[in-house]
């Protein structure tokens, strides 16, 4: 079948070529001319668990601190994109988890919750970033979470279980892609993994530059291959680490790791390359309800979109998706009196939740000290003494130690935040939702708009030319 079959039925065709006699110029704007050629590269942007609410909100928000919002949003308003709602549901429920998110668009079938590219009959398919690497095309996943995760392992290996990360840092040295960075040291390090290997040596043995901070990254013009690892698991939220001098030393931004893939994959490449990015904590920061964790990593995302959209823009052979997994918490603004003004109030959030809960667990021990910790993360507003009642009687009844950092109030915090963000949640988890996808780029034009998440594995092979014969 052609490509241009697959994805538009003719008629609509028919009538994107007559309009475009007519309007070539507003056409071959809104469409770039990209109609002809191929996809010498991809690159596929996950922000994992993003709502609509979520894209909404960090859009707003930028609106309101540097009055221009988002560039995935820009990219709507200025005509450059093609855009579809897609179904994400797997292959045993309407609400899928990152794994079987990731393995529909990485092996181009639907598996169930948990699984890696493994059907429930125990059928393996051959992930997308494998088929490029076999093709010629260089090969590589970036990420905020562990490089071992979902969704970059979703694009890479075939494993019935996604929760044995140790046995995936393997999987991932056997494969040799050309750059794989995030978090993830507890399945690198030998004094982490339960078999005390040291995978990091192994790597090194293949001829692999290892980075472990962001200095060395920042600095490096290495040729060979990359294993970034810049935290023991996921990196630190970018709201916490941009009022962290230490963390912002030491920690790259998803920009700066993105930036630094496109460069080391695209140079002296005839062939091209196949790159994921994955915004990973913004799904987490929708599991804890967590406002400033979520915008600001969302934000973050939007900055590595930047950089990739100005290598595309230049290159003109890069196919840019830009999407999400699975909706999460479904956030968004709930009418109120005060809902404008409380908003802008994310403005002037210092920390997310999550750090501000670790806090209050090791440090607070009155209801005024957890007043007084909360208005200074969240720009001066706070709770009640009712509420840091709940918040301190939370902690006394649930005492499972320092770092049992799982156990924190997140829910009775974001409910009691509610009053001055304006922000609501349906729930902590993953939701069912269509979601926002976007497509830039050689091939772009192909895009229906209604797809199944399985659809873009053909939609990738199909932009880029190569044949599925594996
Ligand atoms: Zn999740």
């Amino acid at each position: 079948m052609k490509r241009r079959d697959f994805f538009k039925n003719s008629s609509l065709f028919a009538f994107g070529s007559l309009a475009s006699q007519f309007h070539s110029d507003i056409w071959m704007n809104s469409k770039n001319n990209f109609q002809t050629k191929k996809a010498k590269n991809i690159i596929f942007m996950v922000s994992d668990g993003m709502s609509t609410g979520t894209l909404n909100m960090a859009d707003r928000l930028l609106q309101i601190s540097n009055g221009k919002g988002s560039h995935w949003l820009d990219l709507y308003r200025e005509g450059k994109i093609n855009r579809a709602l897609m179904d994400t549901a797997s292959a045993s429920s309407l609400v899928t988890d990152s794994a079987a998110g990731s393995s529909s668009w990485g092996g181009g079938k639907r598996v169930p919750n948990g699984s890696l590219n493994v059907s429930a009959n125990g059928e393996k398919h051959l992930p997308i970033l494998q088929k490029f690497k076999s093709s010629g095309k260089k090969v590589g996943c970036v990420t905020t979470v562990p490089i071992t995760h979902a969704t970059p392992a979703g694009f890479s290996v075939m494993q019935k279980d996604r929760g044995d990360q140790e046995a995936i840092a393997l999987k991932y040295l056997d494969l040799e892609f050309d750059v794989m960075m995030g978090g993830g040291n507890d399945y690198f390090s030998s004094s982490k993994r339960a078999d005390g290997k040291d995978v990091y040596a192994s790597f090194k043995q293949k001829d692999f530059t290892i980075f472990r901070n962001r200095k060395d990254l920042l600095a490096s013009k290495s040729d060979q291959k990359i294993l970034g690892v810049f935290a023991d698991g996921g990196l630190p939220y970018a709201l916490d680490r941009s009022n962290d001098k230490e963390l912002e030393e030491s920690t790259p931004t998803l920009a700066e790791m993105s930036k630094h893939a496109i460069k080391h994959l695209s140079k002296n490449n005839d062939e091209g390359f196949v790159l994921q990015i994955e915004a990973g904590k913004v799904d987490w920061a929708a599991h804890a309800n967590d406002a400033g964790g979520l915008l600001y990593d969302q934000i973050a995302f939007d900055e590595a979109i930047k950089e990739v959209i100005d290598f595309a823009e230049k290159d003109r052979e890069t196919l840019v998706i830009i999407t999400t997994d699975h909706g999460n918490a479904n956030p968004g603004l709930i009418k109120s009196h005060d809902v404008d003004k409380n908003f802008s109030y994310l403005q002037n959030f210092t920390h997310t939740n999550d750090w501000l809960l670790q806090q209050i667990k090791m440090k607070a021990n009155s209801f005024s000290s957890i007043r007084e910790m909360i208005a200074n993360a969240n720009g001066d507003k706070t709770i009640t003494d009712e509420e840091a009642k709940i918040l301190l009687n939370f902690y006394n009844k649930n005492n499972g130690g320092l770092y049992n950092t799982g156990n924190l109030p997140y829910g009775p915090l974001a409910e009691m935040q509610k009053k001055y963000t304006s922000i609501g949640w349906i729930s902590m988890d993953h939701s069912g939702d269509y979601v926002e996808l976007a497509a830039f780029g050689p091939g772009s034009d192909e895009l229906k708009p209604f797809v199944k998440n399985y659809e873009l594995h053909q939609f990738m092979l199909q932009s880029a030319e190569v044949e599925d014969n594996f």
